[in-house]
Protein backbone atom coordinates (compact mmCIF):
# COMPACT_ATOMS: atom_id res chain seq x y z
CA UNK A 1 0.00 0.00 0.00
CA UNK A 2 1.00 3.64 -0.43
CA UNK A 3 2.99 5.43 2.24
CA UNK A 4 0.68 7.76 4.21
CA UNK A 5 3.57 10.21 4.69
CA UNK A 6 5.01 10.66 1.21
CA UNK A 7 2.57 8.61 -0.91
CA UNK A 8 5.36 6.48 -2.34
CA UNK A 9 4.13 3.22 -3.87
CA UNK A 10 6.58 0.91 -2.21
CA UNK A 11 6.31 0.00 1.45
CA UNK A 12 7.49 -3.17 3.03
CA UNK A 13 6.12 -5.21 5.90
CA UNK A 14 8.68 -5.43 8.70
CA UNK A 15 6.54 -7.20 11.28
CA UNK A 16 3.28 -9.07 11.21
CA UNK A 17 1.36 -10.48 14.14
CA UNK A 18 -2.08 -11.70 15.11
CA UNK A 19 -3.99 -9.50 17.52
CA UNK A 20 -7.52 -9.41 19.00
CA UNK A 21 -7.41 -13.13 19.66
CA UNK A 22 -6.47 -13.91 16.10
CA UNK A 23 -9.28 -11.83 14.65
CA UNK A 24 -6.92 -9.22 13.24
CA UNK A 25 -3.47 -9.00 11.71
CA UNK A 26 -1.33 -6.08 12.79
CA UNK A 27 1.43 -5.12 10.37
CA UNK A 28 4.31 -2.74 10.84
CA UNK A 29 5.32 -1.28 7.53
CA UNK A 30 8.24 0.85 6.42
CA UNK A 31 8.30 3.20 3.49
CA UNK A 32 11.18 2.49 1.14
CA UNK A 33 11.38 6.18 0.14
CA UNK A 34 11.06 8.24 3.32
CA UNK A 35 11.75 5.43 5.82
CA UNK A 36 8.74 6.38 7.94
CA UNK A 37 7.02 3.52 9.69
CA UNK A 38 3.31 2.96 10.17
CA UNK A 39 0.90 0.28 11.28
CA UNK A 40 -2.01 -1.33 9.50
CA UNK A 41 -4.71 -3.62 10.80
CA UNK A 42 -6.39 -6.18 8.66
CA UNK A 43 -9.55 -8.12 9.49
CA UNK A 44 -12.10 -10.18 7.66
CA UNK A 45 -15.04 -8.16 6.50
CA UNK A 46 -18.25 -9.99 7.24
CA UNK A 47 -21.08 -8.06 5.81
CA UNK A 48 -24.59 -8.50 7.06
CA UNK A 49 -27.13 -8.87 4.29
CA UNK A 50 -29.71 -6.16 3.76
CA UNK A 51 -33.20 -6.98 4.91
CA UNK A 52 -36.09 -7.08 2.45
CA UNK A 53 -39.22 -5.96 4.26
CA UNK A 54 -42.69 -7.23 3.44
CA UNK A 55 -43.45 -4.01 1.52
CA UNK A 56 -40.38 -4.87 -0.59
CA UNK A 57 -38.35 -1.96 0.76
CA UNK A 58 -34.77 -2.73 1.74
CA UNK A 59 -33.13 -1.67 4.94
CA UNK A 60 -29.73 -2.27 6.50
CA UNK A 61 -29.51 -5.12 8.98
CA UNK A 62 -30.04 -3.54 12.39
CA UNK A 63 -28.54 -5.40 15.30
CA UNK A 64 -29.97 -3.01 17.90
CA UNK A 65 -33.45 -3.50 16.55
CA UNK A 66 -32.99 -7.27 16.68
CA UNK A 67 -31.70 -7.08 20.25
CA UNK A 68 -34.65 -4.88 21.24
CA UNK A 69 -37.05 -7.45 19.78
CA UNK A 70 -35.41 -10.26 21.72
CA UNK A 71 -35.40 -8.24 24.94
CA UNK A 72 -39.07 -7.39 24.54
CA UNK A 73 -39.99 -11.04 24.10
CA UNK A 74 -37.76 -12.04 27.03
CA UNK A 75 -38.99 -9.37 29.43
CA UNK A 76 -39.20 -10.76 32.98
CA UNK A 77 -38.08 -14.17 31.81
CA UNK A 78 -35.25 -16.16 33.40
CA UNK A 79 -32.78 -15.69 30.54
CA UNK A 80 -29.39 -14.05 31.07
CA UNK A 81 -27.90 -11.24 29.02
CA UNK A 82 -25.15 -13.64 28.04
CA UNK A 83 -27.65 -16.10 26.61
CA UNK A 84 -29.35 -13.30 24.69
CA UNK A 85 -26.02 -12.12 23.24
CA UNK A 86 -25.18 -15.70 22.28
CA UNK A 87 -28.54 -16.04 20.52
CA UNK A 88 -27.86 -12.76 18.70
CA UNK A 89 -24.47 -13.83 17.42
CA UNK A 90 -25.98 -17.15 16.42
CA UNK A 91 -28.57 -15.35 14.30
CA UNK A 92 -25.95 -13.04 12.78
CA UNK A 93 -23.68 -15.94 12.00
CA UNK A 94 -26.50 -17.87 10.33
CA UNK A 95 -27.31 -14.85 8.15
CA UNK A 96 -23.67 -14.31 7.21
CA UNK A 97 -23.11 -17.97 6.52
CA UNK A 98 -26.00 -17.98 4.06
CA UNK A 99 -23.85 -15.61 1.99
CA UNK A 100 -26.79 -13.71 0.50
CA UNK A 101 -26.61 -9.96 -0.02
CA UNK A 102 -30.28 -9.57 0.81
CA UNK A 103 -32.59 -11.68 2.94
CA UNK A 104 -36.36 -11.41 3.43
CA UNK A 105 -37.25 -10.17 6.91
CA UNK A 106 -39.22 -13.41 7.25
CA UNK A 107 -35.93 -15.34 7.26
CA UNK A 108 -34.60 -13.15 10.08
CA UNK A 109 -37.85 -13.69 11.96
CA UNK A 110 -37.61 -17.45 11.59
CA UNK A 111 -34.07 -17.33 12.96
CA UNK A 112 -35.22 -15.30 15.96
CA UNK A 113 -38.08 -17.73 16.64
CA UNK A 114 -35.71 -20.68 16.41
CA UNK A 115 -33.42 -19.10 19.01
CA UNK A 116 -36.28 -18.09 21.30
CA UNK A 117 -37.79 -21.56 21.09
CA UNK A 118 -34.56 -22.91 22.56
CA UNK A 119 -34.18 -20.15 25.16
CA UNK A 120 -37.63 -19.76 26.58
CA UNK A 121 -40.96 -21.06 25.34
CA UNK A 122 -43.04 -18.23 26.76
CA UNK A 123 -40.84 -15.70 24.99
CA UNK A 124 -41.09 -17.77 21.85
CA UNK A 125 -44.89 -17.65 21.83
CA UNK A 126 -44.86 -13.94 22.68
CA UNK A 127 -42.59 -13.21 19.76
CA UNK A 128 -44.25 -15.59 17.36
CA UNK A 129 -47.73 -14.28 18.06
CA UNK A 130 -46.64 -10.77 17.21
CA UNK A 131 -44.16 -11.48 14.48
CA UNK A 132 -45.84 -14.18 12.53
CA UNK A 133 -49.25 -12.74 13.42
CA UNK A 134 -50.69 -16.20 13.40
CA UNK A 135 -52.84 -16.46 10.36
CA UNK A 136 -55.52 -18.48 11.96
CA UNK A 137 -56.37 -18.60 15.59
CA UNK A 138 -56.24 -22.40 15.71
CA UNK A 139 -52.53 -22.34 14.98
CA UNK A 140 -52.01 -20.04 17.95
CA UNK A 141 -54.17 -22.24 20.18
CA UNK A 142 -52.22 -25.29 19.05
CA UNK A 143 -48.97 -23.62 20.12
CA UNK A 144 -50.44 -22.71 23.50
CA UNK A 145 -51.83 -26.21 24.04
CA UNK A 146 -48.45 -27.67 23.19
CA UNK A 147 -46.83 -25.40 25.81
CA UNK A 148 -49.41 -26.26 28.44
CA UNK A 149 -48.98 -29.97 27.97
CA UNK A 150 -45.20 -29.56 28.03
CA UNK A 151 -45.53 -27.57 31.24
CA UNK A 152 -47.61 -30.32 32.82
CA UNK A 153 -45.16 -32.97 31.69
CA UNK A 154 -42.35 -31.04 33.41
CA UNK A 155 -44.15 -31.01 36.77
ZN1 LIG B 1 7.08 7.48 2.60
Amino acid sequence: MHCPFCSADDTKVIDSRLVAEGGQVRRRRECLSCKERFTTYEMAELLMPRVIKSDNNREPFNEDKLRAGLLRALEKRPVSTEQIEAALSHIKHALQAAGEREVPSRVVGEQVMEQLRQLDEVAYVRFASVYRSFQDLNEFRAELDKLESNGRAAK
